[in-house]
């Protein structure tokens, strides 16, 4: 019920909120505001549909799927079968549509009426960006599938390194990558994150090897080449995971550890000590870990990535042992993910920032409440000139903003910095605004919310405006929200972080140019931040006598940490110092990780290196992992 005098006071505030979204805000007092109606408004099924699967998930939905493999090193494929359960959606639906990739495929079946039957299907030509379309039929009453097939020695989603390309030198190894979409190379699948899906699987290797998974591991198996499997909290399909080799593991608590090849099994320990500390701080923040055990596996030098966040076991790539613990960032992200992405999931590759934007907001708060706010501003600061490099070389205006356009080309397309440092930055604005404690307990909130959920952007922006800036109508404007949602290009309201330190390393190095002698610059307390800072910020009309003064003093070219010498030779490349090029060749032999080799590769086509890049690049492609070597013929053959 409702009264005149009520009615009153209700259209006024309906007013008084209207209007304040229009001015800038600044003021986080709540109030009673009152929405005359929703700014933004939730998808429809048809509108926040991922155009890059075949699956016909809105009719009939994968519910689980339980694998039974054997990994056969010699053929290079995984053979077996998949069982799928599915629920219809629609009851008139009479076909499943699955992805598949390369899979080949001898027999479908379907279990009806108690037994199994065959089952009619097809499988479409291979997409070169999607993949097949695996068409069955489903006979009346049928509630899952067995599909036996093998994958094939090419799939793009499968490792297969040779004895010779493992540091042990004895035996073979296998890792998947899946994110964005290739588990549909290893196993037919409703390959979008807009489904979710439990697990099982039953791998069969080799007896001297070790298989994990991204799920609990069955226990009392010793190392006997049979290993089950049970994931039983719904993930996407891109989270399916899987690691075969010569593997050793360390504990590092009673439920985190590290596994590794065992050349760098001590050392990655060593460097990831921190591990339960960065569990404790994202707790605290954001609610208890869901995944039961946390650990991870640094993998061969061709994992193409940092890390991958595969729940209860992330992957990570050996450039991350520094040493020093001065990379570890990487780790508080991929278990960050455990909370934003893996918990809370991207439901297509247009809302990524979701995922990573969240996940790099959520690390760089965990480094802060770590290592304190010095550091985590200093990631900032490196953040924010690779978004600024990022939004300047997008190949289109379209894709610097966090919602990716509804014409993206490849998924890869929405994993830059926009939607990672971009959507960090958006967080970060956002709890400036609405002050820190106000925000922390709304996405703590937030991640409850959608807990084991598919979600896009809109999603967010509906929940956002229920349940944080209706209460405090005047911290932000929808033109403001929009300016990063929707709209090309950095923000007016990003954030610039000062770190002091930084300031500092400018100072010496002024200094250095201006007088010529390296003498004043105090480098023995510099972490690898100040570094990055000192080498990213050197004038581009360096002189090489002042590149070989800096190499003879601190060994640049010569480093070991990786992220530095990566620096450096992006400096040196364009600059012609010669005395860079040995080491930076043994870099590009050495190390597969993406985020390095594919811009030193572009940067030396760019500068008229391009001979030497490709003498290189033919001697070091076979250790590449196939998505590298995929990216980095597309700048050879530009
Ligand atoms: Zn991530």
């Amino acid at each position: 019920m409702i009264n005149r005098f009520s009615a009153l006071i209700l259209a006024l505030s309906i007013v008084l909120a209207s209007c304040s979204r229009e001015e800038s805000g600044g003021a986080t007092q709540p109030t009673e505001g009152m929405n005359s109606e929703a700014t933004w408004a939730k998808l429809t099924p048809e509108e926040a549909i991922d155009p890059f699967t075949h699956a016909n998930y809105n009719d009939v939905r994968v519910t689980n799927v339980d694998l039974d493999l054997e990994v056969r090193f010699d053929e290079k494929v995984l053979v077996g079968a998949a069982e799928i359960d599915f629920e219809r959606l629609n009851a008139e639906a009479t076909t499943l549509v699955l992805d598949a990739n390369d899979l080949s495929i001898s027999k479908i079946e379907a279990h009806s009426n108690d037994a199994w039957v065959e089952a009619e299907f097809s499988l479409g030509e291979d997409d070169p960006v999607i993949g097949s379309r695996l068409e069955i039929s489903l006979p009346d009453g049928a509630d899952r599938i067995r599909v036996t097939y093998s994958t094939s020695p090419e799939a793009e989603g499968l490792q297969w390194l040779s004895p010779e390309q493992t540091a042990g030198k004895e035996h073979p190894f296998l890792f998947s990558q899946f994110q964005p979409m290739l588990a549909r190379s290893m196993a037919p699948l409703q390959d979008t994150p807009a489904v979710r899906m439990t697990y099982s699987a039953r791998i069969q290797t080799p007896p001297e090897l070790i298989a994990l998974m991204s799920a609990r591991q069955d226990e009392g198996g010793g190392r006997d080449g049979d290993y089950s499997f049970k994931m039983s909290q719904p993930i996407p399909s891109y989270l399916l995971a899987i690691v075969v080799g010569d593997i050793e593991f360390k504990a590092i608590n009673d439920h985190i550890g590290v596994y590794a090849e065992d050349y760098i099994l001590d050392a990655s320990a060593a460097e990831f000590a921190d591990t339960p500390a960065m569990e404790d701080a994202n707790a605290a923040l954001y609610g208890p870990y869901r995944w039961g055990r946390y650990d991870m596996i640094v993998l061969p030098p061709s994992f193409p990535f940092g890390g991958m966040e595969n729940p209860r076991l992330s992957f990570l790539t050996p450039t991350l042992i520094a040493g020093d613990k001065s990379l570890t960032n990487v780790v508080a992200h991929e278990l960050a993910h455990s909370w934003s992405g893996n918990l809370v999931t991207n439901a297509t590759w247009r809302d990524a920032w979701l995922n990573e934007g969240f996940t790099s907001y959520v690390e760089n708060r965990v480094m802060e409440a770590l290592y304190g706010e010095d550091r985590a501003i200093m990631e900032r600061a490196l953040d924010l000139e690779t978004l600024k490099r990022a939004v300047a070389e997008a190949d289109r205006p379209e894709l610097t903003a966090l919602k990716m356009p509804a014409d993206l080309e490849h998924p890869d397309d929405a994993f830059s910095q926009v939607s990672y440092a971009g959507g960090m930055f958006f967080l970060k604005f956002l709890e400036e605004r609405f002050e820190r404690e106000v925000f922390d307990a709304f996405i703590k909130g937030y991640f409850d919310h959608f807990a084991f959920q598919s979600i896009t952007t809109e999603d967010f922006l509906v929940y956002f405006e229920d349940n944080l800036w209706t209460n405090y109508p005047n911290a932000v404007t929808k033109a403001e929200i929009d300016a990063w949602i929707f709209e090309p290009g950095l923000p007016a309201t990003i954030g610039n972080p000062q770190s002091d330190a930084f300031d500092r390393v400018s100072a010496q190095q002024a200094a250095w140019l201006g007088a010529g002698n390296l003498d004043g610059i105090e480098t023995s307390a510099w972490t690898t931040h100040e570094w990055l800072h000192f080498i990213n910020t050197l004038p581009s009309d360096l002189t090489l006598e002042n590149f070989a003064a800096l190499d003879d003093r601190f060994a640049l070219s010569a480093s070991q940490n990786a992220e530095i010498a990566y620096a450096w030779y992006m400096k040196a490349i364009p600059a012609g110092y010669e005395p860079a090029f040995e080491p930076m060749d043994a870099f590009l032999m050495r190390v597969g990780r993406g985020k390095f080799i594919y811009r030193l590769y572009q940067k030396l086509v760019d500068q008229e290196k391009r001979v030497w890049a490709e003498t290189v690049y033919e001697r070091a492609r076979p250790g590449y992992h196939p998505i590298a070597q995929r990216r980095i013929d597309a700048i050879f053959s530009e």
